[in-house]
C-alpha cells in the first residue's frame, strides 16, 4: 500500500496523509508535484511532499481524486526548506508552499449547470408567464449550459431553485473543477532537419525562408510569428517546406519576454581591485568547496560589490551550480539585472512582481527546468525552483524590504542563508551598512566577514556637511525647504553641468491638512493616520490604507473651510525646485510616479543619459544606483525616521543617510553631501557623516544590550487586530495574562504589554500587541505555540484575529 504526505492549501498547520487511488499509477508520483485532494466535502489542491508504505496510526484515510501535473513544481530539495519555514513561522505549511509558487496555479472543484431537454420546454415556459426572468437563465435557454464561474456567482442566492430543477429533471448540476488560470505558452516553431534531402526544385519564396532559419542558431526551434515578422511569406514557405521534409514544424513551448525594455549594458573591467580580489580569494574556494559557508560582505559603497557578485557567479556556474540573487525591491533589481544580462545573457530568468502572471510562471519553468540558471527577483525569489543552487546572493542585505509584512510573514535574508545551508551553498550576504543582527554574527564568527573598504580607483568618500535647521532663519515661523548652503550648492552644481540628488523619506505635498480655526488634523477615516496632500491630482491620501478624498474640504470638527496643508513630501520639493531654477530638468522618482515599471525604468535611462539635472526622490533613489555624474547629494530632512517608535529607527537613518550619500562622486569628480536636520548632535547624524559604520555599530550594540533587544534576544510580536475596541482589548488581557502564566519561572522570557500598538487603528481595525522576548527562540515558539492554541479561531468577521510575527522588523 502506498501513502501520500500532502500539504493541503488549506489553515491547517500539518500534512495530511491520503491513499492512491486504484486508477492513478504509482510511477507518475514524485515529490514536488500538485494534486486534487478532498477536504471536507470539497477537493483543494494539495502538493505531494513525501510517498511512504508505513501506515499512519490514525483511522481511515481518503484517497486523493487527481494528479494535477506531469512533472512536479519544484525540486523535491526544497521540501526539508518548506517543513523548516511552517515550523519557524508558525504558518500552515500549504499555505507556505501556495505563497512560494507563481500566482494562478490553484485549482479548485466548482459546478456547472446543464439544460435538459425537458427543462429547455419547461423553463422557456415559465420565463415566458414570468416577466423578470433572471440573467442567467436567459443565458442557460440560449447557451445551454452555466460555467463555474458564472454558477459560483449565483450559487448562494439560487442553490435552492437549482436542485429543486435538477430533482425535477430541468437540469444537471456536476461538479467540476476550476483550473489554473496560467498555461505554459505554445507557439508554431520551425527547426532545420538533420538530414535535409537534396533540395527539389524551391520557389524564390521558400529559398529565403530556408535562408533566414539557417543564419539563426542550428538545433533550435524558432517561432513561425518571428520569422513572419521579419517575412511574411514565410508562413506558407515554412509549411511547404516541412512538407518537402527540409525542416520540422511543431508547437513548442515559448517563454513570455519579461525584460521588456532592454536593461542597460556594463562592460566586463578588465582588472579588479585589490580588494575585490582578496574577497574572491577567499569566496571561490568555498563555492568550489560544496559546503555551506555564509560570508557578509562589507564594502562602502562605490566599493565594487556587483564585480564581486558577477565573478562569484562565473565560479558557481563553472560548478555547474546554479545562483539566486536577492536585491529588496524590483526598482533596484534594474541594474542588477543590467550588469547580470550584461554578463550571462540568457541565463538570467526574472522572478519579481512586476511581471503578468504569465510571464512569471514562464520564468518559473526556465529555471525549474534549468534553460536558465540564476534568478534574480524581490524577496519571494528566495523560493526560486532552482536545482543545486550553489551561491545565494543577498545585495544590500539590510534593507527592511526583505521582510515580508503579510501572510507568511518571512524575512528573505534569514531564508536566504537557511536554504544555503539546507542546500550547501554559499551564500554572500552584501551591504555598505549591514544589519546590526547581521554585524553581530560577523563579529561572533557565525558569518565570515569580507570587507571592501575603498571606493573604485581610491576615489574619495564624499565630504558630507550637516546644517542645524535650528539655527536657520525662519521663514513664518517654519526653516526654508532649501537653505541657503544647499540652495547655492544646487546653483554651483547646474552651472558645472553636473547632476544632484535631492532627497526626503515622504511623498505627497503636505503631510497633513489642519484646520487654522480649530487645529484639528485631518485623519483617514479607517486608519489612525493624517491624510496626506497629493497636489498633482487634487487629492488627499492615506499611505496606509488607499483611501482618497478630494483636497477641497471642510473641517469635521468646526466647518471651518480654512483647512490648510502642512509639513512637506517629495512632490512639494519638485514645486519649490520648479520655482527655484526654472531652467532646470527636474525629475521625481517615488510610489506616486512609478506606478509602472517602465516610468521607473524611463526616469532612470534620462539621469543615466544627462538629461536630468536634479532627481527628486525617497528610499527609491537612494539603493544601489550608479550615476557617474551626481556630485551633490542634498538630504532635505535627515529626521523623518528618528521618531518612529520603534528600536530600529537609529539603524535605519544611519542606513538611508550612508546609502543616499553614497550615490555623491562615483565617478571622476568628488562628490558632495548637504544634511538638513534638527538633530545635529543625534548619533545616527554624526556616524553617517564620519562614514562610519563601526561607531554606529558599537552605540547600538550597547544600547541594545541595555534594553536587551536583538541581537541579544529574539521576540516574536502577537498582534491582535478587530473591528471592536473592546473586544481586541479584551483578548490580548487574556492571552498576555494567559502568556505571563506560561512563561511564569521560565527565566530569560518576557512578556510586554499589551499595549495599543503605535498605529492603534488601521483599515478599520483597532489594533493591540504582545511582545514576546526570550534568549532562544526554541522556548519563545514553544509560548507562542500555546498562545496561538489558547486564541479560538474564527471566521467570524467580527472575531478578534491574531497575527504571529516572528522576528519582527516592524512593530508599527
Ligand atoms: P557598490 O555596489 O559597491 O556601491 P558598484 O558595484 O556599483 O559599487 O561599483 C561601482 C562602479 O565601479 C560601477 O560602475 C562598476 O562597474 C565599477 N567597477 C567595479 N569594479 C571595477 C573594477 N575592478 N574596475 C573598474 N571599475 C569597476
Ligand atoms: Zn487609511
Ligand atoms: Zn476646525
Amino acid at each position: 500500500m502506498i501513502y501520500l504526505e500532502v500539504a493541503v492549501a488549506a489553515p491547517i498547520y500539518h500534512p495530511l496523509t491520503y491513499k492512491l487511488p486504484e486508477h492513478l499509477d504509482p510511477a507518475s508520483l514524485a515529490p514536488g508535484l500538485r494534486l486534487l485532494a478532498p477536504l471536507g466535502n470539497r477537493l483543494v489542491t494539495g502538493y505531494l511532499l513525501a510517498i511512504t508504505d508505513v501506515a499512519p496510526k490514525n483511522g481511515r484515510l481518503k484517497s486523493i481524486a487527481d494528479l494535477l501535473d506531469p512533472m512536479p513544481l519544484f525540486p523535491s530539495e526544497m521540501i526539508p526548506f518548506f517543513r523548516w519555514l511552517a515550523d519557524y513561522y508558525q504558518h500552515p505549511i500549504g499555505e507556505v508552499i501556495k505563497g512560494a509558487l507563481p500566482g494562478g496555479l490553484t485549482t479548485e472543484s466548482g459546478r456547472t449547470v446543464t439544460i435538459t431537454e425537458t427543462g429547455r420546454d419547461h423553463l422557456a415556459a415559465l420565463t415566458n408567464q414570468d416577466k423578470e426572468t433572471p440573467n442567467w437563465l436567459t443565458t442557460l435557454l440560449s447557451k445551454g449550459q452555466l460555467s463555474a464561474s458564472a454558477v459560483r456567482k449565483i450559487w448562494k442566492k439560487e442553490e435552492r431553485r437549482l436542485r429543486k430543477w435538477q430533482d425535477q429533471g430541468f437540469l444537471i448540476i456536476e461538479n467540476v473543477l476550476r483550473t489554473d488560470k496560467v498555461k505554459t505558452k505554445t507557439e508554431l516553431c520551425a527547426k532545420l532537419s538533420d538530414h535535409q534531402p537534396t533540395p527539389s526544385k524551391l520557389k524564390a519564396s521558400e529559398t529565403k525562408t530556408l535562408a533566414l532559419l539557417q543564419a539563426l542558431p542550428l538545433g533550435q526551434w524558432h517561432p513561425q510569428r518571428e520569422l513572419a515578422r521579419d517575412y511574411p511569406s514565410a508562413r506558407q514557405a515554412l509549411r511547404s517546406l516541412a512538407e518537402k521534409e527540409m525542416l520540422e514544424l511543431a508547437k513548442r513551448q515559448v517563454y513570455r519576454d519579461p525584460f521588456g525594455e532592454p536593461a542597460l549594458f556594463f562592460p566586463k573591467p578588465e582588472t579588479l581591485t585589490d580588494e575585490q580580489q582578496a574577497a574572491l580569494a577567499v569566496l571561490q574556494p568555498a563555492i568550489t568547496a560544496k559546503k555551506f559557508t555564509p560570508f557578509l560582505l562589507h564594502g562602502v559603497t562605490g566599493s565594487g560589490k556587483t564585480e564581486v557578485y558577477l565573478r562569484a557567479t562565473e565560479t558557481a556556474l563553472a560548478q555547474d551550480r546554479s545562483v539566486l540573487v536577492l536585491v529588496p525591491e524590483i526598482a533596484l533589481a534594474a541594474q542588477l539585472e543590467g550588469h547580470f544580462v550584461s554578463r550571462f545573457g540568457d541565463q538570467v530568468a526574472l522572478l519579481h512582481s512586476g511581471l503578468s502572471a504569465g510571464e512569471r510562471y514562464d520564468q518559473w519553468q526556465r529555471l525549474k527546468n534549468g534553460t536558465a540558471k540564476i534568478a534574480i527577483g524581490a524577496r519571494s525569489a528566495i523560493f526560486a525552483p532552482l536545482a543545486n543552487p550553489g551561491l545565494i546572493i543577498v545585495d544590500e542585505e539590510h534593507d527592511p524590504a526583505y521582510k515580508q509584512e503579510d501572510n507568511l510573514r518571512y524575512h528573505g535574508r534569514d531564508l536566504a542563508v537557511l536554504r544555503g545551508s539546507l542546500q550547501k551553498a554559499v551564500v554572500i550576504l552584501g551591504s555598505a551598512t549591514p544589519s546590526i543582527t547581521s554585524f553581530y554574527h560577523a563579529q561572533s564568527g557565525k558569518y565570515q566577514l569580507l570587507n571592501l573598504t575603498c571606493r573604485i580607483e581610491n576615489r574619495p568618500m564624499p565630504e558630507v556637511e550637516v546644517i542645524d535647521l535650528r539655527e536657520v532663519p525662519t521663514v513664518s515661523g517654519h526653516p526654508p525647504l532649501f537653505t541657503n548652503q544647499l540652495n547655492r550648492a544646487l546653483r554651483q552644481t547646474l552651472a558645472d553641468g553636473n547632476q544632484a540628488l535631492i532627497f526626503l523619506n515622504r511623498r505627497g505635498f503636505a503631510s497633513s491638512m489642519i484646520c487654522q480655526d480649530c487645529g484639528h488634523t485631518v485623519q483617514c477615516r479607517n486608519c489612525q493616520v493624517t491624510l496626506t496632500l497629493h497636489k498633482g491630482n487634487r487629492q488627499l491620501v492615506c499611505h496606509y490604507c488607499g483611501y482618497n478624498t478630494t483636497s477641497k474640504i471642510i473641517c469635521s470638527n468646526c466647518q471651518s473651510p480654512k483647512v490648510i496643508g502642512i509639513g512637506f513630501g517629495t512632490e512639494r520639493l519638485e514645486d519649490e525646485l520648479t520655482k527655484l531654477f526654472p531652467s532646470a530638468r527636474i525629475a521625481r522618482l517615488d510610489r506616486d510616479t512609478t506606478s509602472k515599471r517602465t516610468d521607473f525604468l524611463a526616469t532612470l535611462r534620462a539621469v543615466h543619459q544627462g538629461e536630468v539635472d536634479i532627481l527628486i526622490g525617497t528610499q527609491m533613489i537612494t539603493k544601489g544606483h550608479h550615476f557617474p555624474n551626481v556630485t551633490l547629494v542634498g538630504i532635505v530632512w535627515a529626521d523623518a525616521g528618528l521618531g518612529l517608535p520603534d528600536f530600529k529607527a537609529g539603524e535605519r537613518t544611519f542606513q538611508l543617510l550612508c546609502q543616499v550619500t553614497g550615490r555623491a562622486g562615483r565617478g571622476d569628480k568628488p562628490g558632495r553631501v548637504i544634511v538638513q536636520t534638527h538633530q545635529p548632535d543625534h548619533y545616527s547624524v554624526i556616524t553617517a557623516q564620519a562614514h562610519d559604520y563601526q561607531a554606529l555599530y558599537d552605540r547600538e550594540l550597547e544600547l541594545r544590550q541595555h534594553l536587551q533587544y536583538p541581537p541579544f534576544s529574539r521576540l516574536i510580536n502577537l498582534q491582535l487586530d478587530g473591528i471592536d475596541e473592546g473586544r481586541v482589548r479584551e483578548v490580548a488581557e487574556t492571552l498576555a495574562r494567559k502568556g505571563s502564566e506560561l512563561a511564569c519561572g521560565q527565566p530569560g522570557l518576557a512578556i510586554l504589554g499589551p499595549a495599543p500598538s503605535p498605529l492603534a487603528r488601521l483599515r478599520g481595525r483597532y489594533r493591540w500587541q504582545i511582545l514576546l522576548k526570550g534568549a532562544a527562540i526554541d522556548s519563545l515558539h514553544q509560548l507562542c505555540a500555546q498562545l496561538y492554541k489558547a486564541h479560538p479561531t474564527s471566521r467570524d468577521k467580527n472575531a478578534v484575529k491574531l497575527t504571529v510575527d516572528v522576528d519582527p522588523e516592524n512593530m508599527l
